[in-house]
């Protein structure tokens, strides 16, 4: 671009004291596809499911403990190729697609799932933004990252108008009821055909850059912890550590300054509970 531009350009010199630890990608912290995810694998027990998934930050949920993406082609495929392994085997199919996806290429893949009759879940991941690539705006958002209001094209009426007739909208850091619904759409064998969950909960990242939300309270493990690991073996939030002591001792703590006090881990587990900020 320099060269393009007739421009001087330096390349900027960094300087690291240490090198930086190693992590792999990761949903964020406080992230709502975690809480769905964590809610189907709940809902499903000890069954299994085939779970074709699409392109956004939710394509994460491949990763250990979630594991919940079996097959990903391009966007929309989530929906299209979950009528097709419907089709072709006996397993439950339960499919992935993110809000802007939907809209971008998830519509037509609804349309002939509904016609042909074809029978899985599709768990829509509302989290109000184009999070992956850079918080674009989409036709079903309620601000944009510059705080205009545009015309919001609702989900649900878009699903019900493409001849869905069961469909539910639920808060994911509800994680109960959230379980509740999807344990009754699987169970529900009477009913076939194509059925929708709308997760709807806006990403933490999004919420803090456009609303400016502070994070006054967040979540601490207390003493009542008996390392039965649930937290990290089944939910899996970046804002864990585990430790271990002077005397390698093993312990769980939670970072403060990661923690976005989205309360799904204090819904799983009695150990852990709220606390004030400090910063
Ligand atoms: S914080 Fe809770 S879920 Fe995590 S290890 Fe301790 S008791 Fe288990
Ligand atoms: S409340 Fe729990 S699950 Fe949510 S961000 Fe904090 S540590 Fe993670």
């Amino acid at each position: 671009m320099a060269r393009f531009f007739q421009l001087k350009y330096q390349p900027a010199k960094v300087e690291m004291e240490s090198a930086l630890p190693q992590r792999p990608p990761n949903l964020c912290a406080g992230c709502p596809h975690r809480a769905s995810y964590y809610a189907v694998n709940q809902a499903l027990g000890d069954a299994t499911a085939i779970y074709p998934t699409d392109i956004g930050c939710y394509t994460l949920g491949i990763l250990p403990p979630l594991e919940a993406a079996d097959f990903l082609l391009c966007m929309g495929s989530s929906v299209s190729s979950a009528g097709g392994f419907a089709k072709a085997q006996e397993e439950p199919v339960v499919a992935f697609i993110g809000d802007s996806t939907f809209f971008h290429s998830g519509i037509t893949g609804l349309i002939n799932a509904v016609h042909n009759e074809h029978n899985f879940i599709l768990v829509i991941l509302d989290n109000g933004t184009t999070a992956m690539t850079g918080q674009q705006p989409h036709p079903g958002i309620e601000l944009t990252p510059e705080g205009r209001q545009p015309p919001k094209v609702d989900i649900e009426s878009v699903v019900r108008g493409c001849g869905v007739d069961q469909v539910e909208t639920v808060n994911p850091l509800h994680v109960d009821k959230t379980v509740a619904v999807l344990k009754q759409m699987l169970g529900d064998k009477q009913r076939p055909g194509v059925k929708v969950v709308i997760s709807k909960s806006p990403c933490p990242l999004f919420e803090r850059r456009v609303t400016g939300k502070k994070q006054k309270v967040v979540f601490q493990v207390t003493n009542e912890c008996d390392m039965c690991r649930r937290c990290l073996d089944e939910l899996g939030c970046p804002a864990f550590t585990y430790c271990e002591d002077e005397e390698e001792c093993a312990f769980i703590s939670i970072d403060e300054h990661l923690c976005s006090g989205c309360s799904v881990c204090k819904q799983i587990c009695h150990a852990i509970k709220p606390k004030k900020k400090t910063a």
